[in-house]
């Protein structure tokens, strides 16, 4: 068994966006990424924070727009509005999840496709269907760049997807499709689970619940890529697999923490360069 290291990969990752954002920053072409944050929940701070410094490592402008718990879905729209039309802005997000009153989908819908760089625009997610869009959801592109790394031969592959969200399962299935590897969604209502991700080459979990993902769904041999991030019962974070027990049956493993969540964040500021060269044609 071979532990898939998202810190290594991420290093590696990092180092080549911060070469190129400076070889962009010669021919006078600087980097920014808006971050807005609404309210005060403590999850999306740390969030908000980590991107910051990822920024700050490769060299791109962040700059931070902090609303207030009470915004309204106008004032944050205006802001967006705001962003779309500076030039000097190459990718704007909105740390999810926004306050209650907020209508989440209008501000996804409110980001210019091209600044979209959490790929969650509709027309981002169309492209990806199509096969077309060089901006990626992050989390399953992050995914995709952890198995390239590792050597795992995705084309060919039987891949099955435990989750079925808007920001993992789905678009994880798109982008394995795009990659050739024959692919089956699981959610809540599938019957007989471990039947099917006993057939998994390659298994990807993305439920957030502790060890939902037993000894007993992993074929011999298969990779476990571990989406999850949860809290045990002491506190402490895991994924959705039963590290302990499945590993040993993996060829190879994320774990958790120190896995998929670093790429993730590694693929946002991907999306932030190929965003900013998209917008000064040197894709
Ligand atoms: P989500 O929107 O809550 O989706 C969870 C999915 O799991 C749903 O499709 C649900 O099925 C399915 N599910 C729930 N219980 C199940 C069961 N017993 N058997 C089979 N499927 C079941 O979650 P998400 O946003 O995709 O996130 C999933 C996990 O990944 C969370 O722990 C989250 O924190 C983590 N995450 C990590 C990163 C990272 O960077 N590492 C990024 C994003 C998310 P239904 O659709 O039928 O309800």
């Amino acid at each position: 068994m071979e532990l898939i290291n998202g810190k290594e990969i991420q290093a590696f990752t990092l180092t080549h966006i911060g070469k190129e954002v400076e070889s962009l920053k010669e021919k006078g072409v600087e980097i920014c990424l808006a971050v807005i944050i609404v309210g005060n929940d403590p999850a999306s701070r740390v969030y908000v924070n980590n991107k910051k410094k990822a920024c700050a490592n490769v060299g791109i402008t962040s700059l931070e727009y902090a609303l207030p718990q009470e915004t309204t879905t106008e004032e944050l729209i205006a802001l967006i509005d705001k962003l779309n039309a500076d030039k000097s802005v190459n990718g704007i997000l909105c740390q999810m999840p926004v306050p209650k009153q907020i209508d989440k989908q209008a501000v996804i819908d409110a980001i210019l496709p091209e600044k979209d760089v959490d790929c969650f625009h509709p027309v981002n997610i169309g492209k990806l269907s199509l096969g077309r869009t060089e901006i990626l959801p992050c989390t399953p592109a992050g995914i995709i760049r952890m198995l390239e790394f590792s050597g795992v031969k995705i084309e060919g592959s039987r891949a099955v997807i435990i989750g079925r969200s808007d920001i993992v399962g789905k678009p994880m299935a798109m982008l394995l499709l795009n990659h050739s590897a024959t692919v089956t969604v699981c959610h809540s209502k599938t019957v007989d689970l471990p039947s099917v991700t006993r057939q998994a080459d390659i298994l990807i979990s993305a439920v957030g619940k502790p060890d939902i993902v037993t000894e007993d769904m992993v074929k011999e041999g298969a990779v476990v890529i571990d989406v999850g991030m949860n809290r045990n019962s002491e506190g402490k974070l895991c994924g959705d697999v039963d590290f302990e027990k499945v590993a040993p049956h993996c060829s190879k493993i994320t774990p958790v923490p120190g896995g998929v969540g670093p790429m993730t964040i590694t693929m946002l500021m991907e999306n932030t360069l190929t965003a900013a060269k998209a917008q000064n044609n040197l894709l």
